[in-house]
């Protein structure tokens, strides 16, 4: 079996489809959430997700778009694509938005959004949060998303204090889940927005057969989803943002 595991796709209709080219044929996505908000194309994203075998969580976007989280603690941009999008969404859309859970267990995985311990809004960037985060996970891995960077968190099974190790994954690098001895927490950064200096789409590969996830980046048309943008009036940091993924 293998599946595709992507997060904040953020309504990038284009970066979605190059994944889904780039990834081949794939028995399941697992969606780590914020598939809308940002940018252009919220109603096609949900369609395209919904048409093929997948799990998801929600992310602080889908949340704001559909009135579950309060959008005062979003920046103006952010603030502004939530609105549009919400005034986007069909009643249908709206309906599996507010409807998704916070987690899920999957095999050996736990999949959120943000953080095990607070899965909408904590971003998990420190290896010290990682270590603080084990105890909220009931399997032996997690999978988040949230920031956009793609991450690698190692950890010792043993509670002994000791602070996990942070990797930033490379392109094509495959982990070995047969060879980790200890608890990992992964994050595949982002489809639709990347902030790593990379404008690429991110996401990751679990091949369960072998038990291996690898880390890919793919190119996209970046300037359909700006023009897009552009013509609907969505903020243009937003759209700028696009070009050199930051
Ligand atoms: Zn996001």
């Amino acid at each position: 079996m293998r599946v595709a595991i992507l997060s904040d796709i953020h309504s990038n209709l284009a970066a979605f489809e190059a994944v889904l080219r780039d990834a081949g044929s794939v028995d399941a996505l697992w969606c780590l959430g914020d598939v809308v908000g940002y940018g252009p194309d919220p109603n096609e994203c949900l369609d395209l997700l919904q048409s093929l075998p997948h799990y998801c969580v929600a992310g602080n976007h889908d949340w704001g778009a559909v009135g579950k989280v309060n959008l005062e603690d979003f920046n103006e941009d952010a603030r502004r694509a939530c609105e549009w999008t919400s005034r986007q969404l069909t009643l249908d859309h709206r309906r599996y938005l507010e409807a998704l859970s916070l987690r899920l267990e999957l095999g050996h995985f736990t999949l959120v959004h943000g953080s095990p311990r607070n899965p909408i809004w904590e971003y998990l960037v420190y290896p010290s949060q990682a270590r603080e985060n084990l105890a909220h996970l009931q399997t032996p891995h997690g999978l988040v998303g949230h920031t956009h960077m793609p991450a690698i968190f190692s950890c010792s099974t043993e509670d002994d204090g000791q602070p996990c190790q942070a990797f930033r994954p490379v392109t094509g690098l495959k982990v070995d889940l047969k060879e980790t001895k200890g608890r990992l927490i992964l994050n595949p950064g982002s489809v639709g927005q990347p902030r790593d200096g990379n404008a690429q789409v991110a996401y990751a590969l679990l091949d369960m057969e072998v038990e291996t996830i690898e880390f890919r980046r793919v190119p996209y048309d970046v300037h359909r989803t700006q023009a897009k943008m552009r013509r609907l009036g969505l903020p243009e940091p937003l759209a700028a943002r696009l070009s050199v993924g930051r």
